[in-house]
């Protein structure tokens, strides 16, 4: 099966044919890390996760890096305020980051570079751009790509290199020599983090890193350096252009033969953002919905289409869902067989088919229908009981859906200290029952119900579950 993806910079669905037969390559820009994680960076790494596991499953051996930018004007500014040091802090973020991630199923890249850990390789790439003249130091000691040098500058995005907004800029710092010409070094001043280079004291500018990690963990070929380049839309200009025209002048090759880009993240019909107050952070929502569940709802919406946070349409997944959930629950502890061939191809289809991830939704839902239907007919039935758990964790392994144990997930929402209570009750009944207590046990069954808890008497013992 081809896998064919929209590369949004050729702006048109193309087939996936790797650089290297067998082989993906795959860089996503990550994180800043000075804040926790909101429903914007969820988006991005389900997208490119589902991604990894589709050409997974086409049987790639998938390479993804996704870096941490982990020193930033805004990192500095909240060391400020922090007590921390730069290190304390960003470690801080970049395992808050990773703990939210896990929570949703992300499966963890395969490299993960810092930009603090990369800076050797920056260097060299700077000096590689300052020896081509495609880079230039002003008198502050800062040093600037110069965006006359590439022929091909705006292929990317394509943007118009000069508007009415960038010449006024130009004037506000008339040492760059052209409007979009961007900071590649920023020399050390007052109140600053430095690292010492031969080029200067100083820090890396954002878009250098991402170009200087590719070149130091991706071999590519001669034309490219990865296969696919991912990143969310708001990248597109001018993080990407300046990606792609670095290495171009200092490598005489594009950074990616495809590129990929996720749509934005909207709540309730408005841009995300923190002056609104409508930009909450991914802990903030994992306290009150399972990470299952957000990751279902997160990409039931293809990747490339802006995303509408909104209850009604959570709530609506959740249904879903449980309907999972319930199909799994009724082949509890059962064997789990081969997943079925017409299933797995459908499925698999669907997402070759540029993540159609929505479809593939649709496709389990139907599956879960005739699962029901079938199970209604022949209860007895084992290939079929083995055969709809392994469709189940096949859904697992392709999409991250169906991975959770079906009992705990309809016991969601019940505090530690009920549990504990419901537990207790439970084993008071099973005693009830052994010295011959129906009315006791049944009476204890009536107090659980009153709780909102329903008991189930399995051949492993007594289950329950919220109502
Ligand atoms: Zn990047």
């Amino acid at each position: 099966m081809s896998f064919y993806l929209y590369d949004s910079v050729q702006k048109e669905k193309r087939e996936f044919i790797p650089l290297a037969e067998g082989k993906a390559t795959i860089y996503v820009c990550g994180p800043t890390v000075y804040d926790d994680a909101h429903l914007g960076h969820a988006r991005s790494a389900l997208s490119f996760d589902i991604l990894k596991r589709t050409l997974q499953d086409l049987g790639y051996n998938v390479t993804l890096a996704k870096n941490f930018t982990d020193i930033d004007d805004k990192i500095i500014n909240k060391l400020a305020t922090s007590g921390k040091t730069l290190h304390e802090l960003t470690e801080f973020y970049i395992n808050r980051y990773l703990e939210d991630m896990a929570a949703l199923g992300v499966l963890r890249a395969d490299i993960e570079p810092k930009a603090t850990e990369s800076i050797e390789a920056i260097e060299k790439m700077i000096t590689e751009l300052l020896e081509s003249d495609c880079a230039y130091t002003i008198e502050n000691g800062d040093i600037y790509f110069d965006t006359s040098k590439d022929s091909r500058y705006g292929s990317i995005s394509h943007m118009v290199t000069d508007d009415a907004q960038n010449i006024s800029r130009i004037e506000a710092n008339s040492q760059k020599r052209n409007p979009k010409d961007f900071a590649l070094w920023k020399a050390c001043k007052e109140q600053d983090v430095c690292f010492n280079a031969k080029i200067g004291q100083g820090r890396p500018g954002w878009h250098i890193e991402c170009s200087a990690m590719i070149n130091k963990f991706f071999k590519g070929n001669d034309e490219y350096c990865i296969d696919i380049h991912c990143g969310g839309a708001d990248l597109l200009f001018p993080h990407h252009e300046n990606e792609a025209a670095q290495t171009r002048c200092a490598l005489n090759k594009e950074i990616a033969k495809y590129w990929m880009h996720n749509g934005f993240v909207q709540i309730d019909g408005e841009k995300m953002s923190k002056s609104l107050g409508n930009s909450f952070f991914l802990k903030d929502a994992l306290k009150v919905y399972d990470g299952e569940l957000l990751r279902y709802y997160l990409i039931s919406v293809h990747y490339r289409n802006d995303f509408n946070f909104n209850e009604v349409d959570l709530q609506n997944s959740k249904k879903r869902l449980d309907r999972l959930y319930r199909l799994k629950k009724r082949l509890y502890g059962g064997k789990v067989g081969r997943v079925n061939k017409a299933f797995k191809e459908a499925l698999l289809q669907a997402m070759c088919d540029d993540l159609n991830s929505s479809k593939a939704m649709a496709i389990v839902d139907d599956m879960i229908s005739s699962a029901n239907e079938q199970l209604d007919k022949e209860p007895k039935n084992k290939a079929l009981k083995q055969e709809i758990l392994g469709n189940i964790d096949y859904l697992c392994q392709l999409l991250g859906i169906g991975c959770k144990d079906a009992i705990e997930w309809f016991q969601q929402g019940v505090s530690e200290e009920e549990k504990t209570k419901i537990e207790s009750l439970i084993a008071k009944r099973a005693e009830a029952k052994k010295a011959k207590d129906f009315e006791s046990a049944d009476a204890i069954r009536e107090e659980l119900q009153n709780m909102g808890i329903a008991i189930m008497d399995m051949a492993d013992g007594t289950k329950w579950e919220k109502l």
